[in-house]
């Protein structure tokens, strides 16, 4: 029999299961927190409105949280670190992304899909900056689709 990864083969792994799903369960909680309070604020950035100042205080403490369990490394520039190994540290560099982005002259530029029940943000990068789209793979060319049958009905 091949040897067991799950941690279940002894007494002591049985005892410290519970504690290992409980705290998996509590990240992938504070993770769904933060995304709904990012999604929240990049709503608020792009449609012009205050943020909620509950969602900015979730986004304030993912960020500080992020920031106590990194570390900072020169690689061309000084960006966080956090080790792979720890589950929490997708949501740290979310948060941490999230906090560049936001706090960036890049604000102004991001956007949100037009796309009918999309709600994909992007960051717009055009020139004019008129991009409506997540992709024009997706809701882009799903919109000049549409706009044909339209034109078509119309005229015919
Ligand atoms: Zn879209």
């Amino acid at each position: 029999m091949p040897p067991s990864r799950d941690g279940l083969t002894d007494a002591r792994g049985r005892t410290r299961w519970p504690w290992v799903l409980q705290h998996h369960v509590l990240v992938g909680v504070l993770a769904l927190r933060l995304r709904d309070a990012l999604t929240a604020t990049l709503e608020a950035q792009v449609t012009g409105r205050r943020p909620d100042p509950d969602d900015l205080a979730i986004l304030a403490a993912a960020v500080a949280e992020a920031h106590a369990a990194g570390a900072l490394a020169l690689d061309g520039s000084l960006r966080w670190r956090w080790s792979p190994a720890e589950l929490a540290s997708v949501r740290h560099t979310v948060a941490d992304a999230a906090y560049e982005l936001l706090g960036g002259p890049s604000a102004p530029r991001i956007g949100e899909c037009d796309g009918p029940g999309c709600g994909w943000f992007f960051l717009d990068r055009t020139k004019r900056g008129n991009r409506r789209w997540c992709t024009m793979r997706d809701c882009g060319q799903q919109a000049k689709t549409a706009g044909r049958r339209a034109r078509r009905g119309g005229a015919g």
